[in-house]
């Protein structure tokens, strides 16, 4: 019998068979969850013992033993760390706040476990530019083992290519399950536990949808490169597609109508992108279309609220100039081929893109652990999760607990790099060198100083080699911003300089360069 699969709400039995009373339930679901819980109280855990790939049919990394399929109470392990072994570090996550934590932590001093459905990090700020092919993919994304070396190398250090799905913080232990997004497996996803000296939870947070009809089903979202690759294909295909003969007049202008929900520096850099693309390469590569192509952005109130009045008038200006029309509006239901407002009127579209926010995902919210305003994982001036030892949080599934009297920080990349670099030097520096790596030895530690954001600023393309420069620190206190192409070659630079690596910096650089001299590459592959 395969192993049991087991809804991603499951809690852990932390050494009790009683969540659910079997007699209560003859759902062959839930009966399979309640013996897969019994069987977490005597497992016969296995232990990852080396790096070495032993020819054990179903192995799946060199280290994890996959469940046998008859002997499906068992599940792999990684075992708690002995006294003189190295302080085992679990980092969840590959994301801006993971990869910087990661990036810099002294691997003299800590093995490193990190945990996360995808190995790389995805550098977000140039994510829009992949979607219309100005950057190939490639050039955005940074493996995460190039991050940080030890991962594939160190004895005791490994990748997993996994969700976490719960943690157990009285028995330091977090339990995971493959994700069943990774195509390619030829076997049932399986669950498996990671024990932790230290846990370091970066996994990131959700798109909104607040629950509105079909968004989740029709709607494409812009977070992964996967997203920006659907993106980029369907955008491809509909103006192939619309080319045909026998393609009707209204239909054309459906499949060339893109819309994009949701007026942040996302959706409006995304918009930015595509009216550029219209313009400079539609134009001339599907010049039989090129009428029909429209871009619309339906925002409920102003389009990029967080910058000051001035810019906003300015990309607002820009973005209609080049065709983007504006909209306000709420939206209602989203249909397969049309999406309804709130006033009721429809909105035929081809491509519709989603960029309304972000919130805490389900995994965030399953975890019993303290919140701050807002859903995040609660945590104090040093990230620390207070209520529990030896659990930090970052980036945006973090935010401050209310007590501290800080505000919960803006879901931004520049907070969880910053996070990150606060965090790897409180290990290296602080608890490192205090000999506290070890599950329950950090307790009286000196931390040394709190955490302390400062907002350096933010900044957004618009499209056409223009950007808006916001260096205010805040709404309320005056500030250098400026618009236009000066802008835009600040806004170029400072991204170049903050690409993670040396080869991805050269990537990007030949990809603006070729895209400059030869235009976007529009193959559909
Ligand atoms: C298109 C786009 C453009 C953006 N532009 C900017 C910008 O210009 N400037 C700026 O400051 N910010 C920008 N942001 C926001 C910025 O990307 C985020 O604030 C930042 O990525 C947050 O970092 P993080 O590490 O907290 O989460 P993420 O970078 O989202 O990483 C989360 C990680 O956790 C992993 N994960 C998820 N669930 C689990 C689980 N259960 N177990 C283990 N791992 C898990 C994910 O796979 C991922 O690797 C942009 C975001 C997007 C989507």
């Amino acid at each position: 019998m395969a192993l049991a699969r087991i809804s991603r709400n499951w809690k852990p039995s932390s050494g009790t068979n009683s969540i659910i009373p079997f007699s209560k339930t003859s759902n062959p679901k839930t009966v399979s969850r309640i013996l897969y819980l019994q069987s977490l109280t005597k497992a016969d855990h296995m232990n990852f013992t080396g790096r070495m790939t032993r020819g054990i049919q179903g192995y799946r990394f060199g280290h994890a033993m996959r469940i046998s399929e008859t002997d499906n109470f068992h599940y792999a392990s990684l075992d708690p760390t002995k006294p003189g072994d190295k302080p085992r570090v679990v980092v969840l996550g590959t994301g801006w706040a993971a990869c910087r934590f990661l990036k810099g932590i002294d691997t003299s001093l800590y093995d490193i476990v990190c945990i996360s459905p995808r190995n790389h990090m995805v550098f977000t700020p140039l994510l829009a530019s992949t979607c219309v092919g100005t950057l190939e993919l490639r050039s955005v994304t940074e493996p995460v083992g190039r991050v940080q070396p030890a991962l594939a190398k160190h004895p005791g250090s490994y990748f997993y290519l996994a969700s976490c799905t719960d943690i157990d913080t009285k028995k330091h232990e977090v339990y995971c399950e493959t994700d069943d997004s990774i195509h390619g497996l030829s076997y049932e996803p399986y669950r498996f536990k990671v024990a932790y000296d230290k846990l370091v939870i970066a996994s990131g947070a959700e798109p909104l949808t607040f629950g509105i009809k079909g968004v989740k089903e029709h709607a494409h979202f812009l977070r992964e490169v996967s997203h920006a690759q659907e993106i980029r294909k369907k955008l491809l295909l509909n103006l192939m597609v619309s080319e045909n003969p026998g393609v009707s007049e209204e239909e054309k202008e459906r499949m060339l109508h893109c819309v994009v929900i949701g007026g942040g520096p996302t959706g409006v850099e995304f918009s930015g992108e595509l009216s550029d693309f219209i313009v400079r390469d539609v134009f001339q590569r599907y010049a039989h279309v090129k009428n029909y192509v429209r871009v619309t952005l339906i925002e409920a109130n102003e389009i990029l609220s967080s910058f000051d009045v001035g810019l906003r008038q300015y990309a607002m200006k820009h973005l209609t100039k080049y065709g983007v029309r504006l909209v306000r509006g709420v939206v209602k239901e989203v249909q397969p081929q049309k999406l309804i407002l709130s006033d009721g009127s429809v909105v035929p579209y081809g491509l519709l893109v989603w960029s309304t926010g972000v919130g805490p995902s389900q995994f965030i919210k399953s975890l019993h652990l303290p919140k701050s305003p807002g859903g995040r994982i609660g945590v104090d001036e040093w990230l620390r999760v207070p209520s529990v030892e030896d659990v930090f949080a970052l980036g945006d599934c973090a935010g401050f607990l209310e007590h501290t009297g800080r505000q919960v920080l803006p879901a931004l990349a520049q907070v969880a790099e910053r996070e990150g670099k606060f965090l790897v030097e409180l290990f290296n520096k602080k608890i490192g060198k205090q000999n506290a790596g070890k599950a329950y030895s950090a307790k009286d530690i000196d931390l040394g100083e709190p955490f302390v954001y400062k907002h350096l600023g933010s900044m957004a393309s618009v499209g056409r080699y223009k950007a808006l420069v916001d260096l205010s620190q805040s709404k309320d206190t005056g500030g250098v911003s400026m618009a236009g192409f000066v802008s835009w070659l600040i806004w170029r630079s400072a991204y170049l300089t903050r690409v993670l690596s040396w080869r991805n910096r050269l990537y990007v650089a030949i990809n603006w360069a070729t895209t400059l001299v030869f235009g976007r590459d529009n193959t559909r592959i």
